[in-house]
């Protein structure tokens, strides 16, 4: 039975999520998107409260938490910056996510508990220069060589790309079976032809690290592959559906932050003797945000009870993201046109909720590849 009623400590971690972001991540999260800086101090931080391992179960050294409890605390971290829940999300549902799932008892050992306590950070590396929305078109190649698979090949877009200790990354290890001939590797930083290229200059979540990930004979041991050979491709999509309930929570955290940003704007500011919330017009916009929030927190909640219920949920992680990242976008813009011109200007947060919006609309799946993932359920 689906309940609108958060549990006692579903309620209390809320509430300590969102007073560690108030005092930790919001007064330093302008500065460090105008630096473009990754901090490794504030990540040390996010791991300090558990938050990086949340959902890692606790004989690994997590938290052992639902995914629901997961959403709630990215609302909250995403509301103060949205890059830290970049951190956050991806160490738990891109990384964490699939050596739970399909990874074996040593590598479950091995990668778990230093990610869970803020030790090692990591990334998932699925995107490439030609196999972006095609993820399948994979050109990253590995071939066996004895006990050693030799991987060759360029990841792009990836986030913590330049911070990893390790990646998850997807490579074709038999290109004629396609989609079936994709494999997951783990590559550990300092494996001798792995090196990091260019970081990124990116227009939203700039204190999220993104950099390409480059691989020249790059040897890795049998073991470090999660699941066996082939398997890659369903690691890669069930993975991804599992990180789309967590970037619907994000829509949902930003479009917060821009919500209540206007809301106090509105009461402040006056034009014709009146501050601009008695002005209907606005009045009426405030409330059409507020409403698309709550419907985006009900699509995300109903996605995260559908995992946490070991029930079928790819369909509705594809609603939770897509309509959650839309929504952002669209709430993030009214809340600049309420601010008026103050709103493009860089003293007020909204432009920065706004810029860092946009993203939720590209990773993990564009809109249009969420919409092809609902259609393929609702069409059928
Ligand atoms: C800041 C940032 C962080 C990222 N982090 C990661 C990460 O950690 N790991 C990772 O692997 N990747 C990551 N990505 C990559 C991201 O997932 C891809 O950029 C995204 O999947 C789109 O791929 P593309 O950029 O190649 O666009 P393309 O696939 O070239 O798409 C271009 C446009 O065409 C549309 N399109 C494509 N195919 C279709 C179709 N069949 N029907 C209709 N429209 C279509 C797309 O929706 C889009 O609008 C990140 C990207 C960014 C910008």
């Amino acid at each position: 039975m689906i309940t609108f009623k958060l549990t006692p400590e579903q309620e209390l971690i809320r509430a300590s999520a969102r007073e560690f972001a108030e005092t930790h991540i919001l007064p330093i999260a302008g500065e460090l998107d105008e630096k473009q800086e990754f901090s490794r101090e504030l990540t040390s931080k996010i791991a300090k409260q558990g938050y990086m391992g949340i959902i890692v179960p606790r004989e690994y050294g997590g938290a052992g938490a639902d995914v629901m409890t997961y959403c709630l605390i990215i609302e909250e971290i995403s509301r103060a910056c949205a890059a830290q829940s970049v951190t956050m999300s991806l160490t738990n549902s891109l990384v964490a996510g699939p050596i739970i799932n399909f990874g074996s008892d040593e590598q479950k050992k091995k990668y778990l508990p230093p990610l869970a306590r803020g030790e090692k950070l990591c990334c998932f590396a699925l995107t490439e220069p030609n196999a972006g929305s095609d993820s399948a078109n994979q050109e990253t190649t590995a071939v066996l060589d004895g006990d050693e698979w030799i991987l060759n090949g360029t990841k792009i877009f990836i986030s913590n790309g330049g911070v990893a200790d390790f990646a998850i990354v997807i490579a074709s290890t038999d290109r004629a079976a396609k989609i079936r001939g994709l494999t997951a590797f783990i590559v550990e930083k300092g494996t001798p032809g792995f090196t990091v290229g260019v970081k990124e200059n990116k227009l939203g979540i700039r204190a999220s690290n993104t950099a390409e990930l480059v691989f020249q004979n790059c040897r890795i041991p049998k073991a470090n592959i999660i699941g066996g050979p082939g398997r890659g491709f369903r690691i890669a999509m069930d993975t991804l559906d599992g990180g789309r309930v967590g970037v619907g929570a994000q829509g949902v955290g930003i479009a917060r932050a821009a919500f209540e940003a206007a809301l106090k704007y509105a009461r402040e500011r006056k034009q014709f003797g009146s501050p601009l919330i008695d002005f209907q017009g606005l009045a009426h916009k405030l409330v059409e945000m507020q409403m698309e929030i709550e419907t985006a927190r009900l699509l995300t909640w109903k996605a995260a009870w559908l995992k946490d219920q070991k029930k079928r949920y790819a369909k509705d992680a594809a609603m939770a993201k897509l309509y959650g990242s839309e929504m952002a976008t669209r709430v993030c813009h009214a809340a600049i046109q309420i601010h008026g011109g103050y709103g493009f200007i860089k003293d007020y947060p909204v432009e920065r909720f706004y810029r860092d919006a946009r993203i939720t609309e590209l990773y993990e799946g564009t809109s249009e590849i969420q919409r092809m993932v609902i259609a393929s359920h609702v069409l059928k």
